[in-house]
C-alpha cells in the first residue's frame, strides 16, 4: 500500500512537471552557449524612433514573464552590453512575424538585420536555435534592439538571447548534433528492430511502438530546426506547426502504445473512453494549430497544452487501474513513465533555484524522450516474455487436455474416438484383436461394481504389457478391448490369456478372456469395418468354443465365411 501511494505522488509530481516539461513545440531553447542578454519590451506604438530607443531615451517594461503582455508587435531592448570582435546574437524560435535586428556600436554606428520566415529558417541552428551572426566592425558592440512583428508571445516576444563567438556556435551545433544524431540513430534502430518484430510476430503493441517512435523521431527532427537544414526554404512558423500535429501524434501513438500494451482490463469501461477523449482533444488542438495559426493562435495553443496535461494526468488513473486490476506491465510501465518525472522533478527543483540550469536539463525533452523510447522497448522485449511463457502453458494444458480427452480414464488407455483416429490410416497389413472378459456380469455380480472396474483396470495393465510398446491398445466397449499392431509383429494372443489367468485380480476372483483376432488393411473406415466384423466373429467363434481362448479368422470381401483358422497358422 505504501508503495502504491508514493508511485501515487511520484505521478502527481509527474504531472505538474510534464506540463511544465510538456516539450515545448513553440518553442525550443536557445541553450546555454554565450553571454545571456536580459531584454525589456515596449508596444510598438508611432513616432519612436530606433535611434531614441537604443540611446536609451524610451521607457520599456521588463516583465518576469513577457508573455502577460499578449500577442503584437513589440519593440525588445537589450541593456547596456560591451562587446568586441566577432558575434552572433542567438535566440529561441519563436512564432513571429518579420523580425528586425538593430546593432548598435560604440561609435555610433548601428547596423539592421531582416529576418523574415525564410531567413530565420536559414539561421537556424541545431536546437532550434535563431542564430543572427553580426557583420565584423572594429568598435565594440553596445545594444541591441529587435522589433518582432507579430509576435504570437505564446512562450516570450525574444527568448533566451546570448551573445556567441563562432567556435561557441560551432561547439554548440556539435554537441547538439550529437545528440539528435544518437537519439535518431537509436530511434532508427529500435523502429527497425520493432519493425521487423511485427512482422515476425503481428502483436498490435508492437505497430503502435513504432508509430510513437517515428512521432517522437519526426518530432526531434522538426523542432530540433534539423528539419530547417533539410529545407532551408521551410516558412519557420510553418515549422511550428508540423512541431505542435509532431508532438500530438507521438502522444497520441503512446497512448495507443499503452493500450495495446496492457491487458484490456486496465483501459476497459470509463477510463478508456477519456483517454480516448484527450486523445481526440490533443488531435483536435494540433490539426486546428496547424491549419488556422495565427487565428486564434492562442486559444488553440491553450486547448493543445490542456489536453496535453489531460493525458498526461491520465497516466495517474491507468497505472492506479494496472494496480487494481493486477496488470502484470504494472511496474515496467511505471519505470518508463518514471523518466518524465524524475526529468520534471529536476525541472521544478531547478526552478526553485535548488539545483542550477544546466545543458542536460535544457535539454530534457530529448533525454527523456531517449529513455522513454528505451525503456518501452524493454518493456516490450518483458511483454513477449510474458507473452511466450503464458503461450509455453497454453500449448501444455492443450496437450494436457488432448490427452486427456484421447484417455479412457477408468483404465488409462486410448478411448475409442482416439484409438480409431489413430488405428485408420497406418500402412500395410494390420492384425486387430478384440478382447472380451468372459461372464463379466458375473464377475460384477459377485465381487460388486468397484471391484469389477478394478478387474478391467488390472485386465487392461496385463493387455498393454503384453504387447510390444508400438501397439495400439484401447477399450472401445464396456469389457471389450482391441489391440492394432502391424501384421509382421509375432504376437500371441495366448500369451495373453496366460497372462491373464496367472495374474492376481480383487478379491482373488477367477477371471478369463476371449480373444478374436483377424488381419487385414486399415487404410479406410471400411476397412476398419469389414476388419472389425471379421474379429467380432472371431470372438464370437471363441466364446462359442467355450471361452477362454483366442479365435481368428480370414478376411474375406464379405467377411460372411465362418471358417475358423487355427492360430498357428497366423502366428507362422
Ligand atoms: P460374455 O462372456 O458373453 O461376454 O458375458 P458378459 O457377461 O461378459 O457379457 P455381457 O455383455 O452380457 O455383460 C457385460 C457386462 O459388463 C455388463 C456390464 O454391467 C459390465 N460392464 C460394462 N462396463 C463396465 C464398467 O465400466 N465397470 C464394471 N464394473 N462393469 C461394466
Ligand atoms: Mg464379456
Ligand atoms: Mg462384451
Amino acid at each position: 500500500m505504501r508503495v502504491a501511494l508514493l508511485s501515487c505522488c511520484a505521478l502527481i509530481l509527474a504531472v505538474i512537471g510534464s506540463i511544465l516539461l510538456a516539450a515545448d513545440p513553440a518553442a525550443a531553447q536557445a541553450g546555454v552557449t554565450g553571454q545571456p542578454i536580459q531584454t525589456c519590451v515596449l508596444r510598438d506604438q508611432p513616432g519612436i524612433t530606433p535611434a531614441a530607443m537604443l540611446a536609451g531615451r524610451v521607457h520599456f517594461d521588463c516583465p518576469e514573464d513577457q508573455r502577460v503582455l499578449g500577442r503584437g508587435t513589440y519593440w525588445v531592448l537589450s541593456p547596456p552590453l560591451r562587446w568586441s570582435g566577432p558575434v552572433a546574437v542567438r535566440s529561441a524560435s519563436l512564432w513571429q512575424g518579420l523580425v528586425t535586428l538593430h546593432a548598435l556600436y560604440a561609435d555610433g554606428h548601428v547596423v539592421s538585420v531582416n529576418i523574415d520566415q525564410r531567413g530565420a529558417s536559414r539561421r537556424m541552428q541545431l536546437g532550434a536555435i535563431l542564430e543572427v551572426p553580426l557583420p565584423p566592425h572594429d568598435a565594440p558592440l553596445v545594444r541591441l534592439l529587435w522589433h518582432v512583428d507579430q509576435a504570437a508571445n505564446l512562450r516570450g516576444i525574444v527568448r533566451d538571447a546570448t551573445l556567441a563567438r563562432p567556435r561557441e556556435s560551432i561547439a554548440s551545433n556539435l554537441l547538439m548534433g550529437g545528440m539528435y544524431a544518437a537519439f535518431a540513430g537509436l530511434c532508427i534502430a529500435l523502429l527497425c528492430y520493432n519493425f521487423a518484430l511485427w512482422v515476425a510476430l503481428r502483436h498490435p503493441f508492437q505497430l503502435a511502438y513504432c508509430a510513437m517512435v517515428l512521432g517522437l523521431l519526426a518530432y526531434a527532427v522538426s523542432s530540433s530546426g534539423w528539419l530547417a537544414w533539410l529545407v532551408p526554404d521551410i516558412a519557420n512558423n510553418d515549422r511550428i506547426r508540423i512541431n505542435y500535429l509532431l508532438l500530438g501524434l507521438s502522444t497520441i501513438a503512446a497512448f495507443a502504445f499503452a493500450r495495446t500494451f496492457f491487458e484490456a482490463r486496465v483501459f476497459a469501461g470509463g477510463i478508456g473512453r477519456l483517454v480516448m477523449l484527450t486523445c481526440a482533444i490533443t488531435a483536435a488542438a494540433s490539426l486546428a494549430f496547424c491549419l488556422f495559426a495565427p487565428l486564434d493562435i492562442w486559444l488553440f495553443d491553450r486547448i493543445y497544452s490542456l489536453a496535453f496535461a489531460a493525458q498526461m494526468a491520465m497516466v495517474i488513473p491507468l497505472l492506479w487501474r494496472a494496480w487494481v486490476r493486477r496488470s502484470n506491465y504494472l511496474w515496467v510501465f511505471t519505470i518508463a513513465w518514471g523518466s518524465p518525472i524524475i526529468m520534471a522533478a529536476f525541472r521544478i527543483a531547478s526552478s526553485l533555484g535548488m539545483i542550477g540550469w544546466n545543458f542536460w536539463l535544457d535539454n530534457s525533452t530529448i533525454l527523456t524522450m531517449t529513455i522513454e523510447a528505451l525503456l518501452s522497448s524493454i518493456a516490450i522485449a518483458y511483454r513477449m516474455r510474458l507473452l511466450s511463457i503464458e503461450r509455453d502453458e497454453a500449448r501444455e494444458r492443450e496437450i494436457a487436455a488432448r490427452l486427456l480427452a484421447d484417455i479412457d480414464p477408468l483404465t488409462g488407455l486410448l478411448n475409442r474416438r482416439a484409438f480409431l483416429h489413430q488405428a485408420i490410416g497406418r500402412e500395410g497389413a494390420q492384425i486387430l484383436m478384440i478382447a472380451d472378459l468372459d461372464h463379466f456380469k458375473q464377475v460384477n455380480e459377485t465381487i460388486g461394481h468397484d471391484g469389477g472396474d478394478e478387474v478391467l483396470r488390472v485386465f487392461a495393465r496385463t493387455l498393454r504389457q503384453s504387447v510390444p510398446a508400438e501397439a495400439l491398445v484401447a477399450r472401445i466397449g464396456g469389457e471389450e478391448f482391441a489391440i492394432v499392431i502391424g501384421a509382421e509383429t509375432a504376437v500371441d494372443p495366448d500369451d495373453i490369456l496366460a497372462r491373464l489367468r496367472a495374474g492376481r485380480m480383487p478379491y482373488d476372483v477367477t477371471v478369463t478372456a476371449s480373444i478374436g483376432m483377424c488381419v487385414g488393411s486399415l487404410q479406410r473406415e471400411t476397412d476398419w469395418k469389414a476388419l472389425y466384423a471379421c474379429s467380432d466373429r472371431a470372438l464370437f467363434d471363441a466364446k462359442s468354443a467355450g471361452r477362454d481362448r483366442a479365435r481368428s479368422r480370414a478376411l474375406d470381401p464379405n467377411c460372411a465365411a465362418p471358417a475358423t483358422t487355427p492360430l498357428v497358422a497366423i502366428r507362422n
